[in-house]
């Protein structure tokens, strides 16, 4: 279809990572001239020459697809993407800090700094990094200072709530758009952007939009991911007290989730949630309140990020009692190491911490994951790796499903049985069918399942 932008619209994306590459794709998908910008040389090539450097479905059909229209580039110039655009969205991390629990918002900075002295005439500087509240006004401030059109150097906050592994669908149909902003001029510029989304012309729904100051924003992004992250250990915790008592976490999160006032996803018990996202937001989250001087509001979520990582012991004492009482001299498949499906993301994954104990505690360990190896290989060279289900379960004394690949759903327990040691399976996932897997002679076992 033609574009529905005018061409003289053009959009600059700086921080071309797993955010910002899809943004800066979808962009150029929606008719935007768009420039990409990232200071990582390797990753500005890969992405000029149509390869992906991370696995996310669809995008690097995409991407080829908007190099080939002329409408995407990349560069490593700051100075470029300044006269490049009027609107630069920056999409740089946001990690923990290597000293506490707070985000590093050195990156967020950095931005602020390489761009501001080269914008001369009025743009609109977007982030859509998730940051601790505050931060959108003090870059405000510091932009202003550095730009040479001063406060017409604006600052918004729009924040994103894509999820790996549906990234193109969720930029292209978000379930809502946020907009932080400070002025009417920052609105404007905004609502033009994405009007392809808030009036499509397809016939489809236009995506709810919501319009608020910068604080507001920021704040949206965190609590939603806090909301999540407390619906994921809600149902942790309960598998904790099945687990003593006897009962089914399974049929307990089925029997809730028909109250439409609870609902049923997020709701599966299992080794927790990991990524470069939820534990990292919820730990400044706690940091940022607590200079606030709120701290005891959000205190909740410390208890949070427990329950959520005592799962990863609690899969490791079930794979320990399943081989014996000790990991020594084991064999140990793990499938998974992704932190969830459809992902080559490894960052704070729970299966690659659950395998990295058990090869700690004396266990041989070999790992397969369908995208994920060769970010895990670099990360633990010490645990082993192999390229099918097969070779890692060879001879094993037990098999741990902690990543929910669709692949793994699939495996047909009687093929797997002549090839491991023992047939003895943890799913840490509670995603396997476990009758189908117990019909074969399989012992299988589950968090929060009798
Ligand atoms: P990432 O680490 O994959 O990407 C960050 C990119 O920024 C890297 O390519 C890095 O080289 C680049 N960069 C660093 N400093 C730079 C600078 N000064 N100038 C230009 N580029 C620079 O991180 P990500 O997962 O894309 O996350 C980015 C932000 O988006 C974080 O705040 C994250 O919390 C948030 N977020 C991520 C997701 C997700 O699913 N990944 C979803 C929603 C929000």
């Amino acid at each position: 279809p033609a574009p529905l932008i005018p061409p003289e619209r053009r959009i600059s994306v700086i921080g071309t990572g797993y955010l910002g590459a899809t943004h800066a794709v979808c962009m150029a998908a929606l008719g935007f001239e768009t420039l990409g910008m990232d200071v990582d040389t390797e990753k500005v090539t890969a992405l000029s020459a149509g390869r992906l450097p991370f696995y996310e479905p669809g995008l690097e059909a995409l991407l080829r697809e908007q190099l080939a229209s002329g409408r995407l580039r990349f560069t490593t110039s700051y100075e470029e993407v300044a006269g490049f655009a009027e609107v630069h969205f920056s999409c740089v991390g946001t990690p923990q800090r290597a000293d506490g629990p707070g985000a590093e918002l050195a990156y967020v900075d950095a931005v602020v700094e390489g761009i501001g002295p080269h914008l001369r005439r009025p743009c609109l500087l977007v982030g859509k990094s998730t940051v601790p509240v505050g931060t959108a006004e003090r870059l405000a401030s510091r932009l202003a200072e550095l730009a040479p059109v001063g406060r017409d150097a604006e600052v918004a906050w729009n924040p994103e709530f894509l999820r790996e592994g549906f990234a193109v669908r969720d930029t292209l149909r978000p379930d809502r758009l946020v907009l932080g902003v400070a002025s009417d001029r920052a609105e404007r510029l905004l609502r033009e952007v994405y009007a392809p989304l808030l009036d499509p012309r397809d016939g489809s729904e236009p995506v709810p939009l919501v319009v608020a100051d910068l604080a507001t924003a920021e704040l949206v992004k965190v609590a939603a991911n806090s909301f999540l992250a407390t619906k994921i250990s809600f149902i942790n915790a309960m598998a904790e007290v099945c687990e003593v008592a006897g009962a089914d976490v399974a049929r307990l999160a089925e029997a809730l989730s028909y109250d439409p006032r609870i609902g049923g996803r997020f709701l599966r018990s299992g080794v927790g949630f990991g990524g470069g996202c939820l534990p990292k937001d919820i730990r400044a989250f706690m940091a940022r309140a607590e200079e606030l001087g709120v701290g005891p509001a959000v205190r909740f979520l410390r208890e949070v990020d427990e329950v959520n990582l005592r799962r990863r012991t609690a899969v490791a004492d079930l794979a320990r009692e399943l081989v014996g009482g000790a990991f020594r001299g084991r064999r140990i498949a793990v499938l998974g190491a992704a932190f969830k499906p459809d992902s080559d993301d490894i960052r704070d994954s729970p299966a690659l911490a659950v395998a990295d104990r058990v090869q700690r505690e004396g266990a041989e360990v070999t790992v397969y994951d369908p995208k994920a190896t060769d970010n895990a290989r670099k990360a633990f060279p010490a645990l082993a790796f192999a390229d099918s289900v097969g070779k890692a379960a060879y001879r094993a004394d037990a098999v741990l499903h902690l990543t929910e690949w669709a692949e793994f759903r699939d495996i047909d327990p009687g093929e797997l049985s002549g090839t491991v040691a023992r047939q003895r399976i943890v799913d840490g996932r509670n995603a396997l069918d476990a009758a189908r897997w117990r019909a074969a002679g399989w012992t299988f076992r589950a968090l929060g399942r009798p």
